[in-house]
């Protein structure tokens, strides 16, 4: 009998994962394992955590119910606090594993690891991944990855015209008891392992966000079926304040919690059972603008890393420390960016109409290092997703994929999307 391995990564969910309903497909018996790298936990270039403590606090509860679920299904979940290439090659020859099943993930830093753990291991062991945080598969669509547009309306027009999203995987049936008969004393680190202290949610937050995809699903069911909020989407997602102006999905999704084909077949139900109408096609839409920077980052590699952007423009950017403390401790001169600064240093989120306005303030309006921004963003953002955030970076900086290279008026932003100052107030009265 045959034993698989399902090496979590960013699919932390068990409906629609195609490395788990493949495991349990070719394998009599198969065991799960997830890694709580401490490289992810450590100081980067930009003196910023990778991690910060809202991302690990969401990754614990996420880890904590998948583990549940997966229990339900027989299968043991491992944990480690540790690089895998210094642990998986042994636990593969230990647990005699044949098949390792993952999700493809193409950024350097996670591609090095793969093939550290591939060396170690003998050729005969397999492993198989998965293209599983798209919305169109990589398979589908119109283009060689070479030629995906540079602009996005091209790109979603096409892929709109010729590709049907797939459908969703199915969830395994649970194995038998002897499965789960496996001695695993591994447990998941708390906050503290992490380095972090525990901590109260700031009350202002817009969205009381909780790891899981039982969190996830209790949103889509707010957001879509309670409140009927989808309806009405494109018109409110510019909003600040509050739970009910955009969909707040992001941090599931970027963990792969839920996935983004589950998020939008649950669209097309609402549009079949409720209403189809521009509100609920913009949620699609924003799915595609997700999926096409993880195309863009495909295509181009760690370009998306490098100051010169996708473009190769090479700006004048300045590295000034005092400008930076401004900037993250919300005193800079434009009290807008300062309210928005200080609600993604108190919640770990900020709505996408105010990302859009720190950065281009930060790379546009004081010409500093847009990397320090983007590195910023990734420590402290609880959706933090590698493609998004520094796709979007790179837009919002003028190296990457805005046609127009646009420059935020910060005034006039914030007399239009918060007329009587009540984001401002809730973030710079005390
Ligand atoms: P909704 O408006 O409800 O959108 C639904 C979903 O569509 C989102 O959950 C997200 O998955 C996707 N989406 C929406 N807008 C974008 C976009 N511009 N780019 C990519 N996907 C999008 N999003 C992340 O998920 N992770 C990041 O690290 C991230 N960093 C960003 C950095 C900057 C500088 C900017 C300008 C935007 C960034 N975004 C990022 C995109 C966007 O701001 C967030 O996805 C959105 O604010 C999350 O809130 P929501 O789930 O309520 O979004």
């Amino acid at each position: 009998m045959s034993t698989g391995l399902i090496w979590f990564k960013n699919n932390l969910r068990i409906e629609d994962n195609s490395a788990l309903a493949e495991a349990c497909k070719e394998n009599g018996k198969v065991i799960a394992i997830y890694f709580f790298d401490p490289r992810h936990f450590e100081f980067n270039e930009f003196g910023f955590k990778k991690t910060g403590k809202f991302r690990a606090k969401f990754l614990i509860e996420t880890i904590t119910e998948l583990k549940e679920n997966l229990a339900d299904l027989n299968i043991p979940l491992y944990t480690y606090q540790e690089k895998p290439e210094k642990c998986l090659p042994e636990f593969i020859e230990e647990n005699s594993i044949s098949r390792v099943y993952l999700q493809e993930e193409w950024t350097s830093e996670e591609q090095i690891i793969i093939s550290k753990v591939q060396k170690e291991v003998s050729e005969d062991i397999r492993f198989a991944s998965f293209y599983d945080q798209f919305l169109f598969h990589p398979e589908d669509i119109p283009y060689p990855l070479k030629d995906i547009p540079k602009v996005f309306t091209e790109f979603r027009k096409k892929c709109e015209a010729k590709v049907s999203v797939r459908q969703c995987v199915s969830t395994p049936k649970s194995l038998n008891d002897e499965n789960f008969n496996i001695k695993n004393n591994t447990e998941i680190p708390g906050l503290k392992d992490l380095g972090f202290e525990e901590f109260e949610q700031d009350s202002r937050t817009a969205f009381p966000f909780e790891g899981g995809a039982k969190q996830a699903r209790k949103r889509i069911q707010q957001y879509f079926w309670e409140t009927q909020n989808l309806a009405q989407y494109k018109q409110t997602r510019n909003g600040l304040l509050g739970e009910d102006y955009s969909s707040k999905l992001s941090a599931w999704l970027a963990n792969g919690s839920v996935s983004a084909k589950q998020v939008y077949w649950e669209v097309k139900k609402f549009e079949k059972e409720i209403t189809k109408n521009q509100d609920t096609y913009w949620l699609i839409f924003e799915l595609i603008w997700r999926d096409y920077f993880k195309f863009i980052s495909l295509k181009h590699g760690n370009k998306i890393f490098k100051i010169d952007g996708i473009l190769e423009k090479d700006l004048e950017w300045n590295d000034d420390e005092t400008a930076k403390q401004k900037w993250i401790k919300g005193e800079t001169k434009e009290p807008f960016v300062n309210a928005n600064m200080k609600e993604i240093a108190a919640t770990g989120f900020m709505s996408n109409r105010g990302r859009q306005n720190v950065a281009s303030y930060w790379a546009k309006e004081l010409k500093q290092d847009w990397r320090v921004g983007a590195s910023y963003f990734e420590s402290l953002l609880i959706d933090y997703d590698v493609h998004s955030n520094w796709g979007n970076w790179m837009y919002n900086s003028g190296v990457g994929n805005d046609p127009r290279d646009r420059k935020f008026n910060i005034k006039r932003q914030a007399e239009r999307y918060d007329p009587d100052q009540k984001f401002q107030d809730l973030w710079l009265k005390e």
